[in-house]
This record gives structure tokens, C-alpha cells and sequence, in this order.
């Protein structure tokens, strides 16, 4: 009987402890999502309460998303569009940069919006395939009605009106992670993240499928980014406050 009190006993500390540190591991010393933060070529940041959304101006009124976030009611993206006085149509454009479910919940709120990701992402974001983090991974797979409208390979650049955008594939947060250059600012997802003394660090261990092929994807990004180097002017994450400049990306160990 004491024996079955004290497995049980640590059975709940471990239960209690476990998110504890994923928590601290996790969420500590990042800086803070700026909220409204005005961007590169008129791009905005909207953060929904747990993750950044960016809102992109792409010429006469429109706009592309890069992901829409974690909010299914989409309260703090419709309130930007609100302020620009625009309707939801106005979104023609949402890029994915992975399929964890915080960052395309708000997607059904722009059926206007052709929805580009990665081909190698389209079975976890059409809610097929899970992922396979040491915490995502106890989660099943998950239909939240979104689905890929216009497939991306790597390296391809596709308009959305006058706004140019390049994707890169750095797989490792999941299968098809993608990075997006768009308009000066290089959006990279969960991908990576800002530290508070303005270097860049991988994605969180806990929630990425692979963490090897992550930082191996970011150092081949740095290389093949290097000649556009001029051209970036800010890197964006999903989770953390953004860091100026191509620098903390080539100077990623
Ligand atoms: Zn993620």
C-alpha cells in the first residue's frame, strides 16, 4: 500500500514538473512579441495573445498573411484589418510556415486567401499526418479545415501583386518547415527565435520533430541567403520580438 502512495506520489510530481520544464525551457529569457511593430515594406506585426502573425500590405488595398494564428476567432486580425479599414476579402494571400496547430487556426476566416505552404507540410496542415516533437507528438493528428490551395517547392518565388515572396525549406521544427523572404523581412516560423542579447537560437527542442536537421537547415539557409544578405533587413519570428539585419542568422552556431 505504501509503495502504490509513493509511485503515485511520483507519478503526479512528474506530472506537475514535466510542463514546468517545458515551460521554463521554453518560454524564459525571450523577448517579447512586439505587438503592432511596423516592419520592412509596411508589413505589421499582430500578435493574438500566444503567437505573431505578420499582416503584409501587397498593393491596392490587399494583403498576404504570413501564418494566421492560434486564435480560431481571429480577434486581433480582424481588429488590424479593422484599423486599415479593410474586409476580411482583402486577405488574398496566407503563407504557412508549418502546420502546429497555433499557427493556422485562424485560417478559415479568409476564404479570399489562397493558402500557400510547402508540399512536404500539406499532411499536417490539412490534419493527416502529426508531428513528431517529444511534446507534439502525443498529439493526434488534427483537421481544422484548413487546406493548401497553391503548393510551394523550395527556392520558388511566387507575386502576390507587387510583393515578391521567396521560400526556403528548413525542415526540422517539422517536415516541411518553411522560411519566407518577403519585402526585406525573412519570416522564420518556430524555426528560430530571438534571445534577449539579440543572437539567434533553433527551434525549441520540445516541439520540433528533429533538432539536428533544424540547426542543419539554418546554417544551409545562412549559405544560401548569403548573397541577398543586403536585402534583409529584419528577421521575424513566430513566438520572440524580432532581431535587425542578416547578422544574427550568419552568425548562428
Ligand atoms: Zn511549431
Amino acid at each position: 500500500m505504501k509503495r502504490a502512495f509513493k509511485i503515485a506520489g511520483a507519478v503526479l510530481a512528474l506530472l506537475l514538473v514535466f510542463p514546468l520544464v517545458v515551460i521554463l525551457t521554453t518560454f524564459v529569457g525571450n523577448p517579447k512579441i512586439p505587438d503592432g511593430l511596423e516592419l520592412a515594406s509596411g508589413a505589421r506585426v499582430v500578435n493574438d495573445g500566444y503567437v505573431a502573425t505578420f499582416m503584409v500590405p501587397t498593393g491596392d488595398g490587399s494583403l498576404a498573411l504570413i501564418d494566421c494564428g492560434n486564435d480560431a476567432s481571429g480577434k486581433a486580425l480582424l481588429a488590424e484589418l479593422e484599423r486599415r479599414k479593410l474586409p476580411r476579402d482583402a486577405v488574398k494571400a496566407i503563407f504557412v510556415t508549418h502546420g502546429h496547430p497555433d499557427h493556422i487556426k485562424g485560417c478559415p476566416l479568409f476564404p479570399a486567401a489562397q493558402i500557400y505552404a510547402l508540399e512536404t507540410e500539406r499532411g499536417v496542415i490539412e490534419g493527416r499526418e502529426k508531428t513528431h516533437g517529444p511534446v507534439t507528438k502525443l498529439f493526434p493528428a488534427r483537421d481544422l479545415g484548413v487546406r493548401v490551395t497553391r503548393a510551394l517547392k523550395d527556392g520558388e518565388t511566387v507575386a502576390v501583386g507587387p510583393l515578391q515572396v521567396t521560400v526556403f525549406a528548413v525542415p526540422g521544427h517539422t517536415r516541411g518547415s518553411a522560411a519566407y523572404l518577403a519585402g526585406g523581412v525573412l519570416y522564420l516560423g518556430d524555426s528560430a527565435d530571438a534571445k534577449k542579447d539579440g543572437t539567434l537560437v533553433g527551434s525549441k527542442y520540445w516541439f520540433s520533430d528533429d533538432k539536428e536537421q533544424n540547426q542543419a537547415s539554418l546554417h544551409a539557409l545562412a549559405t544560401r541567403l548569403a548573397s541577398r544578405a543586403d536585402e534583409i533587413k529584419t528577421l521575424a519570428f513566430a513566438h520572440t520580438g524580432v532581431l535587425p539585419g542578416f547578422a544574427p542568422l550568419r552568425d548562428f552556431r
